[in-house]
């Protein structure tokens, strides 16, 4: 059988869901409600929950409440801000929050940083009243940390 150039594409492709299905981390939960395109996010969320039972604690939460969290990296943040959560929209029951981190250096930092934003979604979370009609007035969650 001739190897085509559309049967070498799907063998391809079949490998690459093979090799991703084999090394998913088994003991990693996964996340329904904080997502991000960012593989560098994703892993900084796997790391703070595999490391603090605290953060831990805040996805667990999060995965509990009505609030999608999408993360994203802020590359035009001012200095003077390591992350901000800024309320997105609210629809079909659902409500979308944006988390956004200016790029940093250690992990430890920017999972700190992650840490006290989802704090915040939490917050969020816990007041079902907010929404872009009724905005969260609880801190400076706007523009933050
Ligand atoms: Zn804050």
């Amino acid at each position: 059988m001739a190897l085509t150039r559309a049967r070498l594409v799907l063998v391809v492709l079949l490998l690459l869901v093979f090799t991703r299905l084999t090394f998913a981390d088994p003991t990693s939960p996964r996340l329904q409600r904080i997502r991000s395109f960012e593989a560098r996010l994703h892993a900084l969320v796997q790391q703070g929950m595999r490391g603090s039972p605290t953060f831990r604690a805040l996805t667990t939460r999060l995965e509990q409440s009505d609030l999608i969290v999408y993360l994203l990296y802020d590359v035009c943040a001012p200095p003077h801000l390591a992350g901000r959560l800024t309320f997105l929209s609210a629809t079909g029951g659902v409500r979308y929050v944006a988390v956004r981190l200016r790029p940093l250096g250690p992990a430890i930092q920017a999972i700190a940083v992650l840490a006290h934003e989802l704090q915040h979604a939490v917050e969020i979370a816990e007041h079902a009243a907010t929404s872009t009609r009724t905005p969260w007035r609880g801190s400076t969650c706007v523009s933050d940390t």
